[in-house]
């Protein structure tokens, strides 16, 4: 049959033949694996949303890491909200002498007072101090500790962790009012979500805010106490920036209740570090950080003539994906330097030059967001996205003033980082801010063969000074098994953290060498790792293209990661909205990464209650999800596509007449506007079902998808339809047709 079943211990080791198992898209989320670990380890594992291992095995040695042709990485979403987290007030931080790795649950304890580095295996002393367990309140029991029951725990820090008195938190917000911007009437949605949101931006009675709008001129204003009314002063020499009034632009929030631009901001911020918060609607033309337009149109889409695989030919690729300058880059780092970071909202009606500007943003800890068109008219969706996104930045928490350190057990070495941060030194990242929706990832190598220990572990610490003025460390510890068995090593493979980890190697080499290099080298990670686990695992069988069972959605997500606005070549992409992808494959965690990657598709013309969920007494239908292909689409039915930061509605044209009255509130389905972003309240039990579903989709994430509702005959199918991955397109291949190309280049 076509399900091979190989015996291993432990773990998952079926192998699997794609080309006779095309329908392989699972029709529930995919669960990330479970280490294969002993079952006490295993309960008190680090959560897969937090902390993940492209490789749940460890291989033992570098040389069958290398055999397994798959990429060793962590990805990681360290400050992510968390219903439950434990937190130790505790005079003393047990760490070890040699490394400095936090007391965790996967040391051994040698006798009640000596415990063993899982790290670096020194043995350390415990302190007097532990042997008192301030949840049971008894003496004698290290092992009981919550440092060594919990793998992600966070401390209040004692003085010795601070440079500085603990900042206070302070927010800049830096608005282009040029004529464009005016325009575009973003100011008015940011004054009302910034006048909502005040009461609720994250600090104490010491939280400053400053204001700072500029378009030819800088214009500062004076909020002191007393005055009746803002003063602005008009700073228009851009070539010499200074502070017209130092005292009263950054004022405490109780009592008042682009280039040149940025360096004011700067210079603002420098005695305090902070968070400062670009609005930019245009590409910057003036002073310093001045940048010329350098898009082609003509070149959006690569070479349009260009073949799937086309190795050797000299043809032009996707210019400009690196920054013109490195202005915002120094300034970043600048930034950094003073605990700033910079985060950047592009509302962009025409090029902008992301790919220079978000520089700003990625070397200072800081996050960009993209709202391409923006107008109250002519894109309303991109308005409430905006509103809501700006909710959900105003309000989430932050840390300031933060680093972050990875340390993992010896012979293992990391070498390459990924995110928004500043490598201070070989495993410190600096992070002026963090926030948590940031997601981080890191390439791993083996050093030296892991002998010493049947299993290996990987431990982040994220010092901060919240927004309370607390100094903290949020410390994750994550546990892995370690083999020498090759099968067992695919086994344990976690096919999400490995696209995710080549999607993000992928952006690195589209900048520095070519996006077709990038193309090139993710297809080849899928090849030569399915040619390796046949020759070492799966044996020559004529005609068919094993996997690992661990591995099966593998080739599927690579076709995905070609077809993605960041890599794909023969679709015309605007530059802008090429690197804004790339710059969130950089940067976001992976769960967003992978669904925007492979979205889920639903059908929800004929939902009901068979499996559904009870929530506050709301019944959430709970439809399989379907794989993303036209195959899967009829004519009578209306289908949802959820890409995580959007939805999308396609209704076919033979619809029936009671799913547009009840649900969409027309007449018939050529009643259905061409623009249309939500769905009405109707009182029906069909509206209900559909509205309660999206609406739960939509709570499972922090930021607010807009929905859009397609017609089948509506100019704006292709917005659906290019998230069908499976299907063959006018430059790219359909599933089926590049397994057959795999299984060609594999079984050569
Ligand atoms: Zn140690």
């Amino acid at each position: 049959g076509p399900f091979g079943r190989l015996t291993v211990q432990g773990g998952e080791s079926r192998a699997v033949n794609l080309l006779q198992n095309r329908n392989i898209c699972p029709t529930e989320p995919v669960e990330p694996p479970k280490a294969n670990l002993r079952d006490d380890l295993k309960k008190v594992n680090t959560s897969p949303d937090l902390f993940r291992c492209t490789l749940t095995t460890l291989p033992q040695n570098q040389n069958l890491l290398n055999k397994c042709k798959l990429p060793l990485g962590i990805v990681l979403h360290p400050f992510k909200d968390l219903s439950h987290l434990p937190v130790i007030t505790s005079s003393v931080i047990v760490r070890c002498r040699s490394c400095r790795t936090y007391i965790n649950p996967f040391v051994t304890f040698i006798d009640s007072r000596r415990w063993k580095c899982n790290l670096c295996y020194r043995v350390n002393d415990l302190p007097e101090e532990f042997m008192y367990n301030p949840l049971t309140k008894s003496y004698g029991e290290p092992h009981k500790r919550p440092e060594v029951q919990n793998s992600t725990i966070e401390f209040i820090a004692p003085s010795e962790y601070m440079l500085r008195p603990p900042q206070p938190a302070v927010y800049l917000f830096v608005l282009d009012v040029s004529h464009n911007a005016v325009e575009m009437g973003y100011l008015h949605s940011f004054c009302r979500v910034l006048l909502d949101e005040l009461e609720r931006l994250p600090g104490d009675a010491r939280t400053s805010i400053g204001l700072l709008t500029f378009d030819k001129v800088l214009h500062f204003y004076n909020l002191a106490e007393g005055l009746s009314q803002p003063q602005m002063l008009i700073v228009s020499d851009t070539e010499d920036v200074f502070l017209p009034s130092p005292d009263n632009l950054l004022v405490n929030l109780q009592e008042s209740k682009e280039g040149p631009a940025l360096q004011v901001a700067h210079k603002l911020m420098t005695p305090t570090g902070g968070r400062v918060c670009v609005f930019q609607s245009c590409l910057p033309s003036l002073g310093p950080g001045a940048l010329k337009p350098r898009e082609d149109p003509n070149q959006r889409a690569g070479n349009a003539a260009q073949k799937f695989f086309s190795r050797g030919e000299k043809e032009k690729d996707v210019q400009h994906l690196g920054p013109a300058t490195d202005f915002y880059k120094r300034m970043a780092l600048e930034c950094a330097g003073q605990q700033i970071a910079v985060d950047m909202f592009f509302m962009p009606g025409q090029y902008t030059d992301i790919a220079t500007l978000s520089g700003v943003a990625k070397y200072s800890g800081g996050c960009t967001f993209y709202f391409p068109g923006f107008h109250p008219v002519r894109a309303p969706a991109q308005v409430t996205r905006f509103e809501r996104d700006l909710r959900r930045y105003l309000t989430r928490k932050i840390g300031f003033e933060a680093v972050m350190r990875i340390r993992c057990t010896r012979g293992l070495s990391i070498h390459t980082f990924h995110g928004n941060f500043f490598v201070r030194s070989t495993d410190l990242l600096s992070l002026p801010n963090v926030n948590p929706d940031a997601g981080f990832a890191m390439q791993v190598s083996i050093e030296e063969a892991l002998v010493d220990s049947s299993t290996a572990c990987f431990q982040a610490a994220l010092l901060y000074t919240s927004s309370k003025g607390e100094r903290r460390i949020r410390v994750h510890t994550m546990a892995l098994p370690v083999s020498s068995n090759i099968t067992e090593i695919y086994a344990g493979a976690d096919q999400q953290a490995v696209v995710g980890l080549l999607a993000r190697m992928a952006v690195d080499r589209s900048i520095m060498s070519s996006i077709r290099d990038a193309r090139e080298a993710v297809i080849n990670a899928c090849i030569d790792c399915l040619a390796q686990y046949r020759s070492s695992v799966a044996g020559q069988q004529l005609g068919a293209l094993m996997a690992p069972w661990s591995l099966r959605l593998f080739p599927l997500y690579t076709l995905a990661l070609l077809k993605h606005p960041a890599f794909r070549l023969g679709t015309s992409t605007r530059l802008d909205d090429r690197v804004n992808t790339m710059n969130q494959l950089k940067a976001l965690p992976l769960a967003a990464n992978i669904m925007a990657l492979h979205p889920h598709m639903y059908a929800v013309h004929n939902l009901n209650d068979e499996g559904a969920l009870t929530i506050r007494d709301q019944i959430i239908p709970q439809p399989p999800i379907l794989s993303l292909s036209s195959e899967r689409l009829s004519r009578d039915g209306a289908f949802l596509l959820d890409d995580g930061e959007g939805m999308y509605m396609f209704v076919g044209r033979s619809i029936s007449v009671r799913f547009c009255t009840d649900v969409l509130g027309t007449e018939s389905f050529a009643a259905i506007p061409d623009v249309m972003f939500e769905l009405p309240e109707l009182d029906n039990a069909d509206s209900e079902r559909v509205r309660s579903f999206v609406g739960w989709l939509r709570e499972q994430r922090p930021f607010f998808p807009p929905l859009q509702i397609i017609r089948e005959d509506s100019r704006q199918r292709m917005v659906f339809l290019q998230h069908l991955v499976e299907d063959r397109s006018e430059s790219m291949f359909s599933y089926y047709e590049f397994l057959q190309h795999i299984q060609k280049e594999a079984c050569k």
